[in-house]
């Protein structure tokens, strides 16, 4: 049984390490259609963590991240 523990412990950092990726979303607002994001659905670019409100806003992103300007959220807000 105490073999199990560090397999264990592990997984569990290597979850962290994924959620600690890219940081907060910079937007409040899905790029797309305008909806309220959740943080579920994001893409990791060169300006920090953009969310989406659902997966096929965060494809069409993908497939043409120009065609959809990310406004920030305010800092401070
Ligand atoms: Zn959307």
């Amino acid at each position: 049984m105490k073999a199990l523990l560090p397999a264990l412990f592990l997984a569990i950092v290597s979850v962290t390490a994924v959620f600690a990726k890219g940081g907060p979303a910079i937007n409040e607002k899905c790029p797309v259609d305008g909806k309220t994001v959740r943080i579920i659905y994001r893409v990791f670019t060169d300006n920090g963590t953009v969310a989406f409100c659902c997966v096929e806003c965060m494809e069409s992103y993908k497939k043409n991240p120009t065609r959809y300007p990310v406004t920030s959220k305010e800092p401070g807000k």
